[in-house]
């Protein structure tokens, strides 16, 4: 006795790899999850670009100064151990995952697929769902259809607008950038940069898709070294599975997969799963959901298509705390406290002084001999300082130049000067105190004298 199975089955060849893809959208735990990962980071990536401490930025890469502003610190070339670790943790936590689960990274949080799965939603809103898609594919075009693609690519080009305006507000602050947008003020690089960045997401999301995470994303290539038979990666369950039918038998002897097709037509780069492991397949879980659906309607359990091993599958001891996993866990916590450590002795402020090149003293007059010097700061904390000079070490000298250091004039070569009264040892050490609100940094240099 067979039983016809309640599904909805779309022609597959609509689906072919090679074609264009036209993902259907499911609803399940793993489009939650990905929902409850993506919109909060979506909602971080424009908002962040606003928010500022005491009037700058939390986030700018401002390469004109040299120093990228980072939660109310500012980085600077000093601080390339410090950007180097920080690169060093997020590289060991990709591996991390990579080996304990596959590619979640992609499928869940990677900007690419995040910003693919905001194209494909705007694509349903304008053309309807996939198998409508699919079937308009080939279809003339008509009034109703053309003022629907309209609506999409207005559409996909505004975000990608949006997106680009964002993403460049992390390099100039945002506020001065829209504002000369609006004044017709922003210069050509700036709008060059602006229209590529614009081009690209368009491009990226709304018509190249997959083929990035096939073709030219460098992380899938080394993902492939990275997985063992323990890794929990999305698998389809053969033994349960085949044979499959899309009518199933009631003595048992057909698997659970019902052949609807559905777990293909839902993946975001056109694979079947039932084929095996492979290369493209980012881990989404969308398959799962759709897969879990299929199995409850026909009231098999969930999890033919599911998160689990080779070994899993194979019924073997499938440890998931392994030494490889285990490694790049400890070189993930040593890299994160290296880099706390780091940030906490990190340097704020920076001076460079340099003795006068020309002559090495000048007598004053009969009692005073002085010394000249250049002093430059740099600040590296984020808000705007102000440093008031002092001279100790030398019981007789005196500076004499600008006392107080505004931030207008860090980065700048200053001269100033030291005279004492003899007698005077040929060198003596002199102590420059640079001090504000509390922070007091010391920088010693050499006085010169010779007694006539
Ligand atoms: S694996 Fe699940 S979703 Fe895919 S064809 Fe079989 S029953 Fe359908
Ligand atoms: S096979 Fe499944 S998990 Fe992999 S990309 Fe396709 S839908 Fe996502």
């Amino acid at each position: 006795m067979m039983q016809k199975i309640p599904v909805q089955i779309i022609d597959a060849s609509t689906f072919a790899v090679d074609s264009k893809i036209h993902v259907r959208l499911t609803e399940g735990f793993f489009q939650h999850l990905r929902r409850l990962i993506s919109w909060p980071l979506l909602c971080i990536y424009f908002a962040l670009v606003w928010l500022q401490v005491d009037g700058q930025p939390w986030l700018l890469f401002d390469f004109s100064q040299r120093r990228i502003l980072l939660f109310g610190t500012s980085l600077s070339w000093h601080d390339l151990p410090l950007l180097a670790g920080i690169m060093i943790a997020g590289t060991s936590l990709l591996f991390f995952m990579a080996v304990g689960w596959g590619r979640v990274w992609c499928g869940f949080a990677c900007p690419q697929s995040i910003w693919t799965w905001v194209f494909i939603r705007i694509e349903q809103w304008t053309e309807g769902r996939a198998n409508i898609r699919a079937r308009q594919e080939n279809q003339p075009l008509n009034g109703s259809l053309l003022l629907r693609r309209i609506s999409k690519h207005l559409l996909w080009v505004s975000f990608s607008i949006f997106t680009a305006v964002t993403f460049t507000g992390y390099f100039i602050p945002i506020r001065e950038l829209v504002s000369d947008l609006f004044t017709w003020q922003a210069g050509a690089g700036t709008l060059g940069w602006l229209t590529c960045m614009a081009v690209l997401t368009y491009l990226n999301a709304g018509l190249v898709r997959e083929k990035i995470c096939l073709h030219a994303c460098p992380y899938s290539r080394f993902q492939g070294v990275m997985f063992d038979d323990q890794t929990r990666t999305v698998s389809y369950d053969k033994n349960r599975g085949e044979p499959r039918s899309s009518k199933r038998s009631s003595d048992g002897s057909s698997g659970d997969c019902v052949d609807c097709g559905l777990c293909v037509q839902v993946c975001p780069t056109g694979i079947d799963i039932r084929n095996g492991l492979q290369a493209a397949c980012i881990d989404c879980g969308a398959c799962i959901d759709a897969c879990d659906t299929v199995m409850e309607k026909i009231q098999r359990p969930k999890g033919l298509i599911r998160f689990c091993s080779e070994d899993q599958l194979e019924k073997r001891s499938s440890p998931l705390w392994r030494p490889r996993l285990v490694g790049y866990l400890l070189v993930l916590l040593t890299t994160c406290a290296a880099v706390v450590y780091g940030f906490s002795g990190k340097t704020e402020l920076l001076v460079e002084i340099r003795r006068d090149r020309g002559a090495l003293f000048h007598q004053l007059n009969e009692e005073t001999i002085c010394n000249r010097y250049l002093f430059k700061l740099e600040n590296f904390r984020s808000e705007r300082q102000q440093f008031h000079l002092s001279i100790s070490g030398l019981p007789t000298a005196t500076l004499e130049g600008n006392k107080t250091i505004k931030q207008e004039s860090f980065g700048q070569w200053l001269p100033y000067r030291i005279c004492a009264l003899k007698p005077l040892p040929p060198r003596s050490e002199v102590s420059i105190n640079f001090q504000n609100n509390g922070f007091k940094l010391t920088k010693n240099t050499t006085f010169i004298a010779i007694n006539r």
